[in-house]
């Protein structure tokens, strides 16, 4: 079955010594916290300093953003090889906020993700519609076109670490979150189409997880749904009592 997976999405916050001292707070809250697999993802600049303080506890730690290549002329930016070197163990690819403002695009979301896979970075790629593509009714294409060319190309074999985080961009920092009966949907459609793009096995042991102005309120009946199996955490992940509290709200799957 799948285990639970909550990770905070820090976007441009905390300076280094601000994320140890996260970590500092937090950890005592979650630690006998067996049932749900936590992982945090601190700006480029805390990595380090995080990755290390992390180390012996049940807290893993990951980037919010990579390039694709080993190295090369682009400047300002961060390979798989520099990551794994320090490491951090995940990645997130496609953020909705990556795809709008840095032009992570769907081939650049399937480059990233076959990147990560080589270099044995767990992805966590992010897919989500707009309010608009939702008003016209085009949510399951949109999902199934974003999720199909970021697998393009990949071996069923190599999809085993793969994470998948729905995050409809209408609720991203807004405040309203998906119900749990739209967010289910979704997760549904996504299931389903992974079923055909990367067979059944794949469609039945990745995690999906919803993201979208998560709460300590709101995680235990979204979690509840069969196709949620944990949350990716913006706003609410930044102050460690409340993101423990979403952590312990958590509703794990029967049997794990
Ligand atoms: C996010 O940035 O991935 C996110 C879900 O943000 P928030 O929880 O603030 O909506």
């Amino acid at each position: 079955m799948r285990k639970t997976l909550v990770a905070a999405n820090w976007k441009m916050f905390k300076t280094p010594a601000e994320s140890t001292a996260f970590l500092t707070s937090f950890y005592p809250l979650i630690k006998s916290n067996a049932t749900t697999e936590v992982i945090l993802f601190p700006s480029m600049t805390s990595l380090p300093a995080l990755v290390d303080a992390a180390r012996g506890k049940s807290v893993e730690v990951g980037s919010q953003c990579m390039h694709w290549l080993d190295e090369g002329a682009y400047t300002g930016e961060t390979s798989p090889t520099m990551l794994t070197a320090i490491g951090a163990t995940h990645v997130l690819i496609g953020h909705s906020e990556r795809r709008r403002y840095f032009n992570e695009t769907d081939a650049r979301v399937n480059l990233k993700l076959k990147a990560a896979l080589a270099h044995g970075l767990t992805p966590i790629v992010c897919i989500g519609e707009h309010s608009e593509e939702r008003e016209r009714n085009l949510t399951a294409n949109v999902l199934k076109l974003q999720l199909s060319v970021a697998l393009e190309g990949i071996e069923r074999s190599a999809l085993g670490p793969l994470v998948i985080a729905y995050e409809p961009v209408w609720a991203i920092g807004s405040g309203h979150n998906a119900t749990p009966a739209v967010a289910e949907d979704a997760h549904e459609i996504i299931r389903d189409h992974l079923v055909s793009e990367a067979g059944p096995e794949i469609a039945a042991t990745t995690r999906i997880l919803y993201g979208g102005s998560v709460k300590p309120d709101n995680i235990a009946e979204i979690t509840r749904m069969e196709n949620i199996d944990g949350a990716l955490v913006g706003g609410a992940s930044l102050d460690p009592v409340c993101f423990s509290q979403i952590i312990a709200n958590v509703t794990p799957h029967p049997g794990v």
